[in-house]
C-alpha cells in the first residue's frame, strides 16, 4: 500500500495543496514553520481519523477559512482507493468518505493507509512520562485493532464522568448513586484495553530486542515489563478473569478514591519499563541507549503492522534523523530500505539522494 497523491485545501497553512508522491522515500525539505509537520498531520489524519497534535478539529481549519478538506489517492494491492475528510467550523460534524462513499466513523479506515509515525519526542519517550508511554501503545492498538478503539474511548469518558463525581460528590452526595454503574462498565472496558496492552507488549518486546540486539553488536538485550493495576497478577489471563480482579482493586480502593477526589483505580495508570540486561532504561539508560531502544520500538511498530494487517505501514520521519548521530541515522536508513517513507528535515544535506525532493515555503511546493 502506498500514498500516490496528497490534496489539501485550506488545511493548516497550506491554502491548496496538491502532490503526487513515491512509493519509496519522499523527502519533505523546508525552513521552520513552514508546514512540514502539517503536511504529516495531514497524512495521519487521513490514515486515523484524528490528529496526534489537537483534540480540536477547528484547529486544522487555515485561519479565516470555513472549513477543510483533505484527500489521498492510495495504491492498495488490487485496487486504487480515495480517502476524504473535511471539516468545518462550528458545530456541523465533520465528514469521512471512502471510495467517495460517506462513513458513519472512522472505523472503515481501519488497516486502509496504516501509519507509524515517529518524532523527536519518541527518542526520550523511555525516559519522560508514562503518558507517553500510553500513547505508543493506544495509537498503535487502535489502529490494529478496533475493539481496542472502541473500548478506549469509551473508557475515556466513563474515567472523565467519574473523576467529575469523585471530584464534586462532597457538595452534591447524589452524585454517587451511578457510581457503582461506572466502576462495572470502567472494568469491563478495562478488560479490553489490558489484555489488549500485554499482548501488544509481547510482540513488542520480540521485534525490539531484534532491532536492538542488532543496532548493539549483540550486547544488549531489550526487555519490556508491563506495569498495570496491582491486582490484575497475569494480564494474559482470561478478559473475565482480568474484570473481576479489577473489580476487586476497585472494592479495596473505593474509600480511598472518595477521600483523595481521584480515580485511583484502572487501566489509565498504565505504563511499561523497558529494562537493557535486566537495568530499568527510566533509571540508568544512557543518552545512546536511551536513543537506540526508542528507535528499536518504532522500527518494531512498523514490523508488528506489517505481520498484523500484511500491509506495509507508511513511516513519518518528523524530524527526527537531525537528532541522531550518524552511526544511528544509518542505522535507520538501513531498516526502512522497504515500504513508502515520509522523511521532514531542514536542510537537504546528504539525504537528497534517498528519493523524491519535495520543497515546501508557507504552504506550498517550491
Ligand atoms: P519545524 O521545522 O519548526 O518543525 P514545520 O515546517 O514542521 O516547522 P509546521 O508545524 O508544519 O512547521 O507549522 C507551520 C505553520 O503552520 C506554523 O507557523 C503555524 O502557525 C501554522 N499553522 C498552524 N495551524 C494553522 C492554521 N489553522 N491556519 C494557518 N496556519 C496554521
Ligand atoms: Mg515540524
Amino acid at each position: 500500500m502506498n500514498l500516490c497523491k496528497l490534496t489539501l485545501y485550506s488545511f493548516r497553512n497550506y491554502r491548496e495543496f496538491s502532490q503526487e508522491f513515491v512509493p519509496g522515500v519522499n523527502l519533505i525539505v523546508g525552513d521552520n514553520a513552514q508546514g512540514k509537520t502539517n503536511l504529516l498531520e495531514a497524512i495521519t489524519y487521513l490514515s486515523t481519523g484524528k490528529s496526534f497534535r489537537t483534540r480540536k478539529e477547528q484547529e486544522l481549519i487555515r485561519f479565516g477559512d470555513d472549513f477543510c478538506d483533505l484527500q489521498a489517492e492510495i495504491a492498495l494491492p488490487d485496487r486504487e482507493q480515495t480517502i476524504r475528510a473535511v471539516m468545518f467550523q462550528g458545530r456541523r460534524p465533520r465528514q469521512l468518505y471512502i471510495g467517495g462513499v460517506k462513513q458513519k466513523n472512522a472505523a472503515g479506515l481501519q488497516g486502509l493507509m496504516p501509519t507509524v509515525l515517529f518524532c523527536p519526542e519518541d527518542l526520550l519517550i523511555l525516559k519522560t512520562g508514562a503518558a507517553g508511554r500510553r500513547r505508543l501503545m493506544d495509537n498503535a492498538l487502535c489502529q490494529l485493532r478496533p475493539a481496542y478503539d472502541k473500548a478506549l474511548t469509551e473508557y475515556g469518558k466513563l474515567l472523565e464522568h467519574k473523576s467529575r463525581i469523585l471530584r464534586d460528590h462532597r457538595e452534591f452526595p447524589s452524585l454517587l448513586e451511578p457510581l457503582p454503574e461506572f466502576n462495572e462498565q470502567m472494568a469491563r472496558c478495562g478488560a479490553v484495553i489490558i489484555s489488549s496492552r500485554a499482548k501488544y507488549l509481547r510482540e513488542l518486546q520480540k521485534h525490539a530486542n531484534r532491532y536492538h540486539t542488532e543496532f548493539s553488536g549483540g550486547r544488549e538485550e531489550l526487555s519490556i515489563e508491563y506495569q498495570t493495576v496491582s491486582s490484575v497478577e497475569d494480564p494474559f489471563a482470561s478478559k473475565e478473569e482480568i474484570y473481576r480482579r479489577l473489580r476487586e482493586h476497585q472494592e479495596s480502593h473505593y474509600r480511598a478514591e472518595l477521600e483523595s477526589g481521584q480515580c485511583l483505580s484502572g487501566p489509565h495508570k498504565d505504563d511499561f519499563n523497558a529494562c537493557l540486561g535486566g537495568l530499568s532504561i527510566k533509571n540508568y539508560g544512557s543518552q545512546g541507549q536511551t536513543r537506540t531502544a526508542a528507535i528499536s520500538l518504532k522500527l518494531a511498530e512498523r514490523e508488528i503492522f506489517r505481520l498484523d494487517t500484511g500491509n506495509e505501514p507508511i513511516l513519518l520521519l518528523d524530524d527526527v534523523l537531525s537528532e541522531l548521530d550518524a552511526g544511528r541515522q544509518n542505522f535507520v536508513l538501513n531498516q526502512i530500505r522497504s515500504g513508502q517513507v515520509f522523511i521532514t528535515c531542514c536542510e537537504k544535506d546528504r539525504l537528497t539522494d534517498l528519493g523524491q525532493v519535495i520543497t515546501i515555503e508557507n504552504g506550498e511546493v517550491l
